[in-house]
């Protein structure tokens, strides 16, 4: 255990790839293209290469095992021994991995959820009362070695039992997982004393769940495994990493035990308090100073005040980033597209490894070694301060007028009658969540615009042509309420940022969402203004070939910030306001139009909820503030949706409220119409349509259960409230399969009309 202290590293790095490697060979892989030897021969090219860079960049202890074909929880169930019997029946080992993320034709996949407060998704084990625990250390093991033999002075990282077992799911009648903490501790004991053999000179222990309120007692319960692994003196030195925010009362906890390292996130923590625990100073602090999730490039100059202000309070220092920079982009080499300044602004992966590396080298070596560096950061801090797109004041003062005047809409009575007068919609009116199936021949037609194969001019005939197909299929199959599909919208956030200023897209700065499904967020930078309508050409294209209601269709606030990465020199409440602001204007032009519904979804409402219970609710107020900023510009008759998409609403059902949207639809397929009840007990009393048909499956439900989950609706919902529509939008769906649910769905709403 007299492992040698060290000064630079980061938590984890990206994986899939610069170009997106892993990607490719895996989707080739399961689609029988190249077999398992090619795919471990990519996987292994890209370890080797990510470690060559790493330690090449300075860093003196580098991340290991934080490779994975798919998820780390994923990898840390194998580890353990604890996938469920139902994938044990695939032979192959891979295989039986993928069918775990994935599911094949006999197994359904585990369920995936969102990893802490971040867009990257995260295989969520099973843990039931016949699951047990045995050591499989074949993967780490195997990357340590590969690493050694590349003479790098390697780390293995594997997920903490705490984390481990607190987001697991209990199946079967088991009760909540962290019961067997205990049990899980002595197989990590084991894997500790594997790894030390195996020449393991540090781990590090991940455990981001104590910077939340999941469990009550994180400090009780990291002290009780820290304690007892600490103890061991079979075992490689330990680094227990926390991140995502403040571990508060853990941390004192965990400085009692006897690990060697603790990694602390300065960056989202900035107040994490390390002078208050005395026993940090026989510890290395591993300091996270670097933002491993954002976008931006960091203040050296204000980074190593912050380092230099630990020096006297901890037994080392080590420079890291704050997390796994898993959540941004491998590198600004390919985004020759930028202007310099904004450029200059910038830090993805590799850039912040030589973030880490230059504050390490100023607290050993001083800082006029670094002197360079801090002068050209110091100039991307000035440059960025004072770029005038990052200040309009024309926006700004909008937004204090409108919130000055309140942002209110009529009461929920008079839009309720003003709309009833202008709608005219039988009971249970039938609806659809915005997108229809994105065919072969829409991505097609993308592509080839983007390429530069087709104009501008041939794309909007074909995108015309599509809506065309999508209004008379709806008018034939008799929905009340219509949209136009969403054909030209290649992703719902990145839509509306290419056609906002105060964005801007990268080339290729990819990051992984779940498996080898990547993102590519926009960036936030400025201040946001909407040079032109958005949406209003579309809207009304598809409203002039019908009758009935064509819902316009837009993004909120909250889930524009979401899924891109912001700026971090103002709150984000005050984005949200301008995001909100820009549209609002749209759903004003919507109006204009002669749209008289318009749909305003928010899915992602639930995931920027902050870790800690007391932050949830200011973040609540400024998220729900926005959404209504973007909906009250509108007249009490038009009619005001809003979409959420997850079923567990517990802690936002108040905000839920609050939106105060006409109509509500939301996920409740799966959750068996729970949320009414949630809702009523709340007071809500607005529209709402939990979703009856589940869209995340192939299966296309019959007009019987349908009705069926109507009925259970209508035992808590009055029927002039009642919507009937999806869980949520069609677009990963096949037409056939659409079409046929949704024949059964207006079948069902026709029945349970009748009965009311
Ligand atoms: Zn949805």
């Amino acid at each position: 255990m007299t492992a040698q202290t060290f000064n630079a590293t980061v938590l984890g790095s990206p994986r899939i790839g610069p170009r997106r490697e892993l990607k490719r060979a895996t989707e080739s892989y399961w689609a029988g293209r190249i077999g398992q030897d090619e795919l471990k021969k990519v996987a292994a090219n890209l370890r080797r290469d990510t470690w060559a860079q790493l330690a090449a960049a300075g860093l003196d202890s580098v991340p290991v095992n934080t490779f994975s074909y798919y998820d780390q929880m994923l990898d840390t169930a194998v580890l353990l021994g604890a996938l469920p019997e139902r994938v044990g029946g695939v032979a192959d080992e891979l295989d039986r991995y993928f069918a775990a993320a994935r599911g094949n034709a006999d197994v359904a996949p585990l369920e995936m959820t969102k990893w802490f407060d971040t867009n990257y998704h995260y295989i969520v084990p099973e843990i039931g009362p016949n699951t047990t625990f045995t050591l499989d250390p074949t993967k780490v093991l195997a990357e340590l070695k590969e690493a050694q033999e590349q003479g790098i002075s390697a780390r293995p990282v594997i997920i903490g039992p705490i984390t481990f077992l607190l987001l697991s799911k209990a199946v079967d009648g088991a009760p909540e997982p962290i019961y067997r903490l205990d049990e899980l501790t002595d197989v990590y004991a084991e894997l500790l004393s594997t790894l030390a053999a195996a020449g393991a000179q540090w781990v590090q222990i991940d455990e981001p769940v104590l910077v939340t309120d999941v469990s009550e007692n994180a400090p009780a319960l990291a002290d009780q495994v820290y304690a007892r692994l600490g103890g061991l003196s079979d075992r490689p030195a330990i680094f227990v990493a926390t991140y995502f925010g403040d571990p508060g009362a853990a941390l004192p906890a965990l400085a009692r035990t006897p690990v060697e390292a603790i990694g602390v996130d300065l960056v989202y923590g900035p107040n994490t308090k390390i002078a208050s625990v005395p026993e940090l100073a026989s510890k290395t602090l591993v300091a996270g100073v670097v933002d491993g999730r954002n976008i931006w490039r960091t203040d050296l100059q204000a980074a190593l005040a912050k380092l230099a202000s630990l020096l006297g309070s901890v037994g080392s220092l080590a420079v890291s980033t704050s997390c796994s920079t898993l959540h941004v982009p491998y590198t600004l080499d390919g985004e020759t597209g930028l202007d310099e300044d904004l450029r200059s602004w910038l830090a993805f992966g590799a850039e912040k490894v030589s973030e880490v590396t230059a504050l390490a080298r100023a607290l050993t070596e001083g800082r006029d070694a670094v002197a360079d560096e801090i002068a050209a950061s110091n100039a991307a801090v000035e440059s960025r301060k004072a770029d005038p797109r990052l200040r309009n004041a024309d926006v700004r003062g909008r937004i204090e007028t409108i919130t000055a005047s309140g942002a209110q809409r009529g009461s929920a009575e008079a839009r309720r009658a003003a709309q009833l007068e202008r709608l005219h919609l039988p009971p249970l009116p039938t609806t659809t969540i915005g997108s229809f199936p994105q065919t072969v021949d829409i991505r097609k037609a993308r592509a080839a615009l983007v390429a530069g194969e087709i104009d501008e001019a041939e794309y909007t005939r074909r995108m015309k042509a599509e809506i065309a197909d999508v209004i008379t299929l709806q008018e034939q199959l008799g929905l009340d309420v219509l949209v136009h599909g969403e054909p030209e919208r290649n992703d719902m956030v990145q839509y509306f940022a290419e056609q906002l200023e105060g964005f801007f897209a990268t080339a290729n700065g990819w990051v992984q969402s779940y498996g080898s499904r990547c993102v590519r967020p926009p960036v936030l930078f400025g201040d946001v203004l909407r040079p032109h309508p958005m949406t209003v050409e579309w809207a009304t294209y598809a409203q002039s070939l019908t009758d009935k209601p064509v819902k316009g269709m837009l993004t909120g606030p909250v889930t524009i910030l979401a899924w891109s990465f912001v700026r971090d020199d103002q709150p984000l409440a005050d984005t949200a306001n301008q995001v909100a602001l820009a549209i609002r204007d749209e759903t004003v032009d919507l109006e204009k139009a002669g749209i008289a519904v318009i749909q305003v979804d928010e899915p992602a409402l639930r995931e920027l909820l902050p870790l800690r219970k007391a932050d949830q609710q200011a973040y609540l107020n400024w998220a729900v503030g926005a959404f209504r900023l973007s909906t009250s510009g509108v007249t009490d008759a038009t009619q005001i949706h809003t979409h959420l998409c997850y079923s567990e609403f517990g802690e936002v059902i108040g905000a839920i409220a609050d939106l105060d949207a006409d109509v509500t639809s939301l996920e409740a397929a799966r959750s068996h119409m729970e949320v009414l009840d949630d809702l009523n007990a709340i007071g809500f009393s607005n529209g709402v349509g939990p979703g009856v048909y589940d869209i995340h499956s192939p299966r296309v439900p019959s007009t019987g259960e349908m009705a069926e989950s109507l009925r259970e609706a209508l035992d808590a919902v009055p029927a002039q409230r009642l919507w009937v529509n999806p869980d949520c939008g069609l677009k990963t769906r096949k037409t056939d399969e659409v079409t046929a649910s949704l024949a059964n769905l207006v079948a069902a709403a026709k029945q349970a009309r009748a009965s009311v």
